[in-house]
């Protein structure tokens, strides 16, 4: 198994650090969080294992805004919240 450290990755959705790193083992690769060991889907090749971290973090931290977003909604939708700032 080799591990590569990439520059200039997406950062993690869990934990938001950079510090990640694509594995290889065997008969594919993925990207594996050094800081909180989430890892990204398993790939054929080096540069498929990169954007499937890169596509699956951002949707995940675009999901994160939605949900943020609907709860300052909801919570504001009691009346003695200001509105949410966005
Ligand atoms: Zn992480």
């Amino acid at each position: 198994m080799s591990t590569t450290r990439i520059q200039q990755l997406e950062p993690c959705p869990f934990c938001n650090s950079a510090n990640g790193t694509v594995q290889h083992l065997l008969l594919w690769y993925r990207v594996i969080c050094e800081n909180c060991r989430a890892y990204g889907p398993k790939s054929r090749s080096y540069h498929q294992a990169l954007s499937q971290w890169e596509h699956q973090s951002r949707e995940l931290r675009l999901e994160k805004s939605i949900e943020n977003r609907q709860l300052l909604e909801h919570l504001s939708s009691f009346g003695n919240f200001p509105p949410p700032r966005l």
